[in-house]
């Protein structure tokens, strides 16, 4: 990479068609100048924090010294095909303090809303946006990155805009397994209309889901809101986990919610964007499960893990837990000195009643806004016991939803399940759902490396010809697991009545 660094600092990563190759900061869509700078730069900060050398850094700062003196206060204009170093930018100004790279940012988000073409994200100044529509991966950086930046700023319109757009995305462009984007878009994005989600049209780009991710954790350190992370784990447990295959080497670059064709994980795509979105998400999963405040401690995320929290004099917490197929967690606090804060244990929507203990004793278990806070003089050694169960749930969408109104799915706990053709006899699209279907849970710990599946004997579709009337067997799976087992024909959604 900086063998390919003009002297002045200049990367040239690769022009689209159209523009001109010796020219430097083109507005021409699906340019990926700011976008690879942009993850370079993270990349090359990342770096320098684990290893403490410099050369990687000092070459991405280089880059963006020079953009920052070539663009600020020069009166030129400039729309990047494809945002992502506005969060770079800010974490430089977080890593540096130098005003610049804030400014930068800001400069680079105001740009936006030039052309019109919302492939690029380039439809509307983003402080006069209230809906999410165009490319998904576009949209999750530049509002995660303009999240970002308000966090540093404050500023109020822009923060009323990122609120207001991901109500929009939470409440009418998600897809049930977190997923979002239409392959009818044509953009790989989000339609205008709210509410269309047919399932056969689901995009759901693994970069979308990633950006989309971290653009919840960072809404929820904006806001304290816990209801953006319970998104954020819909995403990680379901079309984030899905996007690789479980031996590791290769990808989904589409995340559907059906195949009735046969659809199958890739080594390589000659867009080869997710890989390492996937992989960067991965890396750094360990910092997204807790945050700290000024004495306050919120577990966003559960699963079996240990972490050293900058709180106080330092403050170890280990869960134990087989957490996403139990909801029983084990935590145990070690502050290095007794020391008083509050810890916020999340208690995810899907939970019906939570249960939790201190050193034994239950205390209330209710959560308000989505936590359950216990605020104590912490000993080391304190133990907790939460438990969040897991009943099998079957899935609605409201009404207004139209492509799902004799459609149901199951869930239990954060998983959403799918249903794959070799785990039943019949067709799966005669397979039914009615609403007295009984499910059971059982830990399968030979399959697919350990999961929890739902069995039943489930009635046929009449209108199917060629099917029985008699109920078959059907076992689901984790659809974050699907497809590793062969390619085979998949579905989230079955119908819920016998007859048409
Ligand atoms: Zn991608």
């Amino acid at each position: 990479m900086r063998a390919g660094q003009t002297d002045d600092g200049y990367f040239a990563f690769g022009w689209p068609p159209g523009a001109e190759p010796s020219g430097r900061w083109q507005t021409v869509g699906y340019s990926h100048e700011a976008y690879a700078l942009g993850h370079y730069l993270e990349a090359a900060i990342a770096y320098r924090e684990a290893t403490g050398t410099t050369e990687l850094y000092d070459s991405a700062v280089r880059g963006v010294d020079l953009m920052a003196r070539d663009l600020l206060d020069t009166g030129r204009t400039y729309v990047g095909g494809h945002p992502e170093l506005e969060q770079a930018l800010t974490r430089l100004w977080g890593f540096t303090g130098d005003e610049r790279y804030l400014r930068l940012a800001g400069w680079l988000i105001e740009q936006r809303g030039q052309s019109g073409d919302s492939g690029m994200q380039d439809h509307l100044p983003v402080r006069e946006t209230r809906t999410i529509e165009g490319h998904a991966v576009c949209a999750a950086y530049l509002y995660n990155g303009t999240t970002e930046y308000v966090g540093a700023t404050g500023d109020p319109g822009l923060r009323e805009a990122v609120l207001a757009i991901w109500d929009d995305l939470a409440t009418h462009k998600l897809y049930v397994h977190g997923g979002g984007g239409n392959t009818s878009s044509g953009c790989e994005g989000y339609l205008r209309e709210p509410d269309v989600l047919p399932p056969g049209d689901a995009y759901c780009e693994s970069c979308a889901v990633f950006g989309t991710f971290q653009w919840a954790h960072n809404l929820f350190h904006l806001t304290g809101d816990a209801s953006y992370l319970d998104v954020a784990e819909r995403m990680l447990y379901n079309a984030f986990y899905a996007s690789l295959a479980l031996t590791g080497d290769s990808f989904f670059y589409k995340n559907v919610v059906q195949a009735f064709e046969l659809y199958v994980r890739a080594a390589w795509h000659y867009c080869p964007c997710c890989p390492p979105n996937i992989t960067k998400l991965l890396a750094k999963i360990g910092g997204f499960l807790y945050a700290v405040g000024a004495d306050e401690v919120f577990v966003k995320h559960y699963g079996a893990s240990e972490a050293t929290l900058p709180l106080g004099d330092g403050v170890i917490v280990t869960q134990e837990t087989d957490y996403p197929w139990d909801g029983a967690i084990a935590l145990r606090v070690d502050p290095s000195v007794p020391e008083t804060f509050t810890l916020h244990l999340r208690v995810p929507h899907w939970t019906r009643s939570a249960s939790l203990a201190v050193n034994g004793s239950p205390v209330d278990g209710d959560a308000r806004d989505g936590w359950i806070s216990v605020r104590r003089t912490w000993q080391p050694g304190d133990a907790l016991e939460l438990v969040l169960p897991m009943p099998v749930e079957r899935v609605k969408l409201p009404e207004r939803f139209t492509h799902y109104r004799d459609r149901a799915a199951l869930q239990r706990g954060p998983i959403v399940y799918c249903l794959e053709q070799k785990d039943t006899p019949a067709p799966i699209i005669a397979v039914c759902l009615p609403p007295d279907a009984r499910l059971t849970d059982r830990f399968a710990p030979d399959l697919l490396g350990g999961v929890t599946v739902l069995e039943g004997s489930l009635p046929q579709a009449t209108w199917i010809p060629n099917t029985w009337d008699s109920a078959v067997p059907a076992t689901f799976v984790p659809y974050g697991v699907w497809s590793n087992r062969g390619p085979d024909f998949m579905s989230i959604w079955l119908p819920e009545g016998v007859a048409a």
